[in-house]
């Protein structure tokens, strides 16, 4: 990979595609790839709420490239190529199809209130939901139907978004079941890859604590950012306690230590 460091370019200097709400997405070292910086910002009711929150970005990153690993080392494709730093990671560049993919183990959040389901009920079985990506207009959430009649996805790739949400899902219940922790429910985005005439489609974007619901295995506690959401505090230890469960940080590795460590004698 030493072609990488041939263009490096100071981080001011770099051109800046895209920023969100919790990322910025820079130009990358080759053509077909993108820097994804994840930022401290946390947000919520569509970015009514706002904080900054310090050392949430380090720790999404770790636990974004993690999974993503995972899910490249089982043949799941995703947009991930290595991470590069605290808060960067080079990922392929893709278009993304502008869907919020959500999966469902348990009753929680918007589905909860919607069908006036006490949160923590067990679903009869997994359940897909897509929203349409728009700020505007709130996320509506939308059926097949109009995904397909305002050609934001086709039918085949529609089928192609379900089996990778499945295997997503089932992927991440059992990795964070071994860790102690329930899956209730998650986001995902997905994007379209060219190789030659081939299309496919891949997962995009990140999966954290900021995109999923975890909860504790025995006391229910909330390790999301649903703790942001409710005013319950302790988000960064919540974050800090998934990478530790998941083994990404060491008993005594602190993520968010930039300077020297002091080592006991
Ligand atoms: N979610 C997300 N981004 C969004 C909306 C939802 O990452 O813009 C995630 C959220 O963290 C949860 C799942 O999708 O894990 C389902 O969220 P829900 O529809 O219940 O909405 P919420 O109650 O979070 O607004």
């Amino acid at each position: 990979m030493d072609f990488l460091k041939t263009r490096y370019t100071p981080m001011n200097r770099r051109r800046r595609i895209y920023e969100g709400k919790a990322k910025v997405l820079y130009e990358g070292p080759e053509p077909g790839t993108l820097i994804q910086h994840f930022k401290d910002d946390a947000t919520a009711f569509n970015a009514k709420k706002h904080e900054v929150i310090d050392g949430k970005g380090v720790l999404n990153n770790r636990i974004s490239e993690y999974i993503f690993q995972n899910l490249n080392d089982i043949g799941v494709p995703t947009h991930f190529i290595r991470r590069l730093n605290m808060r960067e990671q080079l990922i392929r560049e893709v278009e993304i199809i502008p869907l919020e993919v959500v999966v469902r183990n348990v009753a929680a959040g918007s589905l909860a209130k919607r069908l006036g389901l006490e949160e923590g009920t067990q679903l009869p079985r997994s359940i897909i939901e897509f929203y349409y990506k728009n700020d505007a207009l709130d996320d509506p959430m939308v059926s097949e139907e109009h995904i397909t009649a305002f050609g934001w996805a086709n039918p085949q790739e529609i089928d192609d978004i379900m089996a990778l949400a499945i295997r997503v899902n089932d992927f991440l219940s059992g990795l964070f079941l071994g860790a102690g922790i329930r899956l209730i429910d998650f986001k995902m985005e997905t994007g379209r890859i060219w190789e030659g005439d081939m299309m496919r489609i891949v997962v995009a974007d990140e999966i954290s604590p900021d995109s999923c619901r975890l909860w504790d295995v025995k006391s229910a506690d909330k390790l999301d950012k649903d703790r942001f959401r409710r005013d319950m505090g302790g988000l960064v230890e919540a974050y800090q306690e998934v990478a530790r469960r998941l083994g990404i940080l060491g008993e005594s590795e602190n993520a968010l230590a930039g300077g020297p460590r002091l080592v006991q004698p």
